[in-house]
């Protein structure tokens, strides 16, 4: 069958074309798209800052709702609403041990629709796409479609939290106040932290006030490091997250980390800006550093509830909402500075 699709042809340039959906083969639904949160790699793709093969199709924040389901598929049927996770392939040794984010076969499973060119985990850039069922998470009927569809970026930062292993009362500096650090900064909340933000614009410091953060520190004017030790006996923070993939900030974050803190590399890092570590001080002051990337199914089934049950509130990542057909207009908005997320609707 035919669907409709919105392709990234080349750097800043967009169109729309008419792609083949594969067949809805045994274990896979056909999924219609109903919203589509642009998120960072497809803003990237698009303005030609991250190497990609052209033309890509984009989308991986998605919700919709189920269409046809093929043989052996038991949990969802037709109508059913739904979100989709990444392309895990759930026959990997480490799928099966609950370390999904690093799937060996990501790349190697079907395509979701048949393009010659690039496209990851994604496809809601199309309206129609087929997918493994394991890879599709029901969500209720009364739940918004642009609230699910940030699914995946909050339960990024779920799985990121859960290895910060936040404990009652600790303090928690969050570097910036993007929809990332936004989750973090909710998420820490609900674990009983006292949360310090270090952000340097206006706006989003407003923001982290709002939304609950203890204190908030504009990097530009105070000294993150000594304002914090003098919050904490002198300590520092039991943990660092750090969002922004920006090399200046990592020695502040290992530097005002308490003993026995945990630093949370969660942004991505060019691999060319390498930064020295003192591994002497790591041992000394008993440090743990901590990667983190992209959701596991368990954390992606955990965000689904929290949005479904409102205990994250969205609305204050949802910049904007554009039709389908305007969607060239809405990648020009994304691409705005400062916007959290643009949705596009179907
Ligand atoms: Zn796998």
């Amino acid at each position: 069958m035919k669907s409709k699709a919105l392709l990234i042809e080349d750097k800043k340039k967009l169109s729309y074309r008419s792609i083949d959906v594969p067949e809805v083969g045994d274990y896979e639904v056909l999924f219609h798209t109903q919203a589509v949160s642009l998120c960072t790699v497809d803003r990237r793709t698009y303005l030609g800052t991250r190497k990609h093969p052209f033309p890509f199709l984009g989308g991986h924040e998605c919700s919709g709702i189920i269409e046809k389901v093929g043989r052996g598929v038991v949990e969802v049927q037709p109508g059913d609403h739904a979100i989709f996770t990444s392309a895990y392939c759930m026959q990997c040794q480490l799928d099966r041990e609950g370390k999904g984010t690093q799937c060996k076969n990501k790349q190697k499973m079907p395509q979701r629709a048949n393009l010659h060119g690039g496209m990851i985990m994604g496809g809601g850039l199309s309206e129609y796409i087929v997918i493994p069922a394991w890879q599709i998470i029901k969500i209720p009927f009364d739940l918004d479609f642009n609230a699910a569809a940030l699914t995946e970026p909050l339960a990024c930062t779920v799985h990121s939290i859960k290895k910060a292993n936040i404990q009652f009362g600790e303090t928690v500096v969050i570097i910036g106040l993007g929809i990332m650090g936004y989750f973090h900064l909710k998420l820490s909340l609900m674990r009983g932290a006292r949360v310090i933000v270090s952000e340097k614009d206006k706006k989003r410091q407003e923001r982290a006030h709002e939304q609950g953060a203890w204190m908030v520190i504009d990097p530009t004017k105070q000294n993150l490091v000594e304002k914090v030790r003098s919050m904490t006996n002198g300590l520092g923070a039991d943990v660092v997250i750090n969002t922004i993939p920006s090399q200046g900030v990592w020695q502040d974050a290992i530097d005002v980390l308490s003993p026995y803190g945990r630093l949370i590399a969660y942004s991505s890092q060019d691999a060319k800006d390498k930064i020295g570590i003192d591994f002497g001080m790591i041992h000394s002051k008993e440090i743990q550093i901590i990667g983190t990337l992209n959701p596991t199914l368990t954390d992606n089934e955990e965000a689904v509830k929290m949005i479904a049950y409102g205990l994250i509130d969205m609305t204050p990542v949802i910049d904007a909402s554009y039709p389908f057909d305007q969607g060239i207009e809405a990648f020009q908005k994304a691409i705005a500075p400062g916007m959290y997320r643009v949705v596009i609707r179907y």
